[in-house]
């Protein structure tokens, strides 16, 4: 894997040390890797999913909703065409389609004005959508999470410290656990 300047940096200052409970390695982390996708040593299943949201402490600063484009599926946009949703707020790009604003996304007012029914994208953030990832030989597909915000990384903590076993070490850039 082809590590950028600052991976290899975190890689270097942490190689070797038990940091799992370090404050400032995942202060360090969430400067490498502020707004992007992180895997998390956990098979994506919607039970799984389901089951880490409630570990999740939202601060509900309203951070993740200025994205110019929020991604919506198929069901998304039937539930939202059929609660009066403007198809103009809808937009495609490369086959996906997009609630899109210039400002974020067009719902959010004081908060999202159509919490109940809004894209599965946002009932599920911070976790993501599958990636591909091996475990044991075997194709499997893993949970991601963006670390848009602290309470974000909080909660990786959280999975990676409960998927951790004693003696089990986490190996850097990816946080790819190691069995001891
Ligand atoms: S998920 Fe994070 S960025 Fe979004 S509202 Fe909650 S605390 Fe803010
Ligand atoms: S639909 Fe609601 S929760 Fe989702 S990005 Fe828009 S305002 Fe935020």
């Amino acid at each position: 894997m082809q590590l950028t300047k600052a991976e290899a940096s975190l890689y270097a200052k942490y190689r070797g040390r038990d940091f799992i409970e370090d404050e400032q390695y995942w202060l360090d982390v969430f400067e490498v890797y502020k707004d992007k996708n992180v895997l998390l040593p956990v098979e994506h299943t919607n039970l799984n999913v389901l089951k880490l949201l409630k570990l999740f402490e939202c601060e509900k600063c309203g951070e993740c909703c200025k994205y110019k484009f929020v991604p919506v599926n198929a069901y998304d946009i039937k539930r939202l065409l059929d609660s009066g949703l403007d198809p103009e707020k809808l937009s495609d790009r490369d086959g996906q389609s997009y609630l899109s604003s210039e400002n974020g996304c067009p719902f959010l007012k004081e908060g999202c004005s159509i919490y109940s029914h809004r894209p599965e994208t946002c009932f599920v953030y911070p976790l993501q959508g599958p990636a591909d990832a091996e475990s044991g030989g075997k194709k499997i597909k893993q949970i991601r999470i963006r670390l848009k915000c602290r309470a974000a990384l909080k909660l990786a903590r959280k999975i990676i410290a409960q998927t951790m076993s004693q003696g089990d070490k986490l190996l850097l850039p990816d946080l790819t656990i190691i069995p001891k």
